[in-house]
């Protein structure tokens, strides 16, 4: 049995697995706002819950956003600012009184469907979310790849590969960079992306509905972005040749993407032809919590 907690910015969750993946407990509540203490006793307050009810000690993982620098052990990166510079491996291992095991958000995305998920069996697997931000993960064998700097596979903030001369410089960045390909493939970068061609304020759920429904414009910008997904990806393809891309966040969800974007990154993959496969997730959601129990 294992024992996975996704950290996020609004809630923490918790999930116990069997050794075959079936969810056995699972809890959530919202992270204590802003507060590193307050959001440690959270996540021990799930464990020391979830043991009494299982009635054993277990192996716990946990997903944070950001990533734990390996040279200062100290957490970076993370939109919840609260947590960055926090020690929090070693905090939480103090606290429960065990070996933690932590990993990024995208890094237990990545795990979690190469492990059972949609990219099951498959050797190398490059995990993508798409969603309020762009994140990635690389997983070989079973095993996320980590790197010396705990970067391996965060791809987001590159920029935009082979950049038409309307996406530069691009949009500003919160990292202090334009033109990254967070800007472009987030949900937030699609809806800004159609206000600066149409001028009108669309969800990027809505786009993609209208664009169903034939309206050019929204069509214009949902091909704009499977594009721009192209690129990135064949980006990807020519330094990690992946077995298996899966997709996950809200804009994982647009059907189209699955054949649309393999159709078109075979333009930039330096190659006579791409076997790569394009998949959406298989446990949607779960896949944080998941993949941080598999840890
Ligand atoms: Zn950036």
């Amino acid at each position: 049995m294992r024992l996975g907690i996704d950290l996020g910015g609004t809630k923490i969750e918790i999930i116990a697995l069997s050794d075959d993946g079936a969810a056995l407990l699972r809890r959530r509540v919202a992270t204590p706002h802003n507060d590193y203490r307050q959001t440690l006793h959270a996540i021990a307050g799930l464990v020391r819950d979830a043991e009494a009810e299982l009635g054993q000690a277990v192996s716990t993982g946990i997903g944070t956003p950001g990533a734990l620098s390996r040279a200062t052990g100290r957490l970076k990166n993370s939109n919840s600012v609260a947590l960055n510079g926090q020690p929090i491996l070693q905090d939480l291992g103090t606290l429960l009184q065990r070996e933690v095991r932590i990993s990024n958000d995208a890094n237990c995305f990545a795990l979690s469907e190469a492990t059972d998920g949609a990219a099951a069996g498959a050797p190398v697997v490059f995990g993508v979310i798409l969603g309020t931000g762009v994140g990635g993960g690389i997983v070989v064998n079973g095993h996320i790849l980590t790197g010396p700097n705990a970067i391996a596979g965060e791809w987001g903030h590159n920029p935009l590969p082979w950049p038409e001369a309307r996406e530069l410089p691009g949009p500003a960045c919160y990292c202090g960079k334009h033109g990254c390909i967070e800007t472009f493939l987030s949900g937030p970068g699609m809806m800004r992306q159609h206000q600066l061609e149409t001028g009108a304020t669309l969800a990027s759920a809505e786009i993609v509905q209208r664009a169903e429904q034939g309206d050019p414009a929204c069509e214009s910008s949902l091909q704009t972005y499977e594009h721009r997904l192209a690129r990135s990806l064949a980006h990807v393809i020519n330094i990690l040749d992946p077995d298996v891309i899966v997709l996950g966040g809200g804009m994982s969800n647009i059907e189209r993407l699955y054949t649309a974007v393999p159709a078109l990154w075979g333009n930039w993959v330096f190659s006579d032809r791409v076997d790569t496969r394009l998949v959406k997730n298989r446990h949607g959601d779960s896949s944080g919590v998941r993949g941080a129990a598999w840890l």
